[in-house]
Formats: C-alpha cells, structure tokens, sequence
C-alpha cells in the first residue's frame, strides 16, 4: 500500500484510461484534461520529481520522451504537441511521482502560463 497516487494507478488499485503502456512506462488520460489530448506519461518506478532523479535513469527519461513520440504518432498528432513536466510545487506539480503532460488538439500559448 502506498500513498503515491501514480503508484496506485501503475499498481492497478486506482483506475485510469490507458492509452499504452509497456514494461516501464504507463500513458493514460489525465482525469481533468487541459486540451483535447491531455495524456500523462509515467515511469512505473517511482521517481518524485526530475529534481530527483539520479543519473540512473537518464535511459529511462529518454524512453520516456520516445514513448511521447509514439503516443502523438498512434493518435495522429500532425499539428504537434507539447510535452510538459512540472518540477516542484511551486511550478505547480501537485502529484510527486515523475510524469510528463502530452498535451495537443488546441492552439498553445507561449510563454505557458
Ligand atoms: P501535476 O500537477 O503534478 O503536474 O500533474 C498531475 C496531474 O494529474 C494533473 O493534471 C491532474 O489533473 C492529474 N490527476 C490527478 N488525479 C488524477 C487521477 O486520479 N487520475 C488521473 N488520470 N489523473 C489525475
Ligand atoms: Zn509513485
């Protein structure tokens, strides 16, 4: 058992909408969606921020942002898509478990707010 909620959600104990997922990495639906497509992209291990991630799992980042390719590339992304991650509760990451935001379907603005 564990307080982690992304954790509960790689463990099964918590529902969500897969998108895809292998050994490594679950994408799934964000519960309170931000643009048309907003998919969270997260490494089962659980690493609390990128604050904190060790030189270890520069490998498994990467996987990560090549997981974000093929999820814009199985949904059809041609407009693009922009991968977010938030790093810190100031920045506004309310969920300690690394994740990426995959987000598309709408015009973006730059700077993000
Ligand atoms: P953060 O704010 O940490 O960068 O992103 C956390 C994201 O998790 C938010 O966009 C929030 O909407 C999403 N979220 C929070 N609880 C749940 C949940 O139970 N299920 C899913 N699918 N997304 C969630
Ligand atoms: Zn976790």
């Amino acid at each position: 058992m564990t307080d982690c909620l992304f954790c509960r959600i790689v463990g099964q104990e918590i529902q969500a909408r897969i998108v895809m997922e292998n050994d490594e990495i679950i994408a799934f639906h964000d519960l309170n969606p931000q643009a048309p497509v907003h998919v969270l992209i997260v490494p089962r291990k659980h690493i609390k921020s990128l604050g904190e991630a060790l030189d270890d799992d520069g490998n498994l980042l990467g996987k990560i942002q090549l997981f974000a390719r093929d999820i814009a590339k199985s949904l059809g992304l041609t407009n693009g898509f922009r991968l977010v991650m938030n790093n810190g509760k100031g920045v506004g990451q309310s969920v300690d478990h690394l994740h990426y935001h995959l987000l598309a379907g709408r015009r973006m603005q730059w700077p993000p707010g």
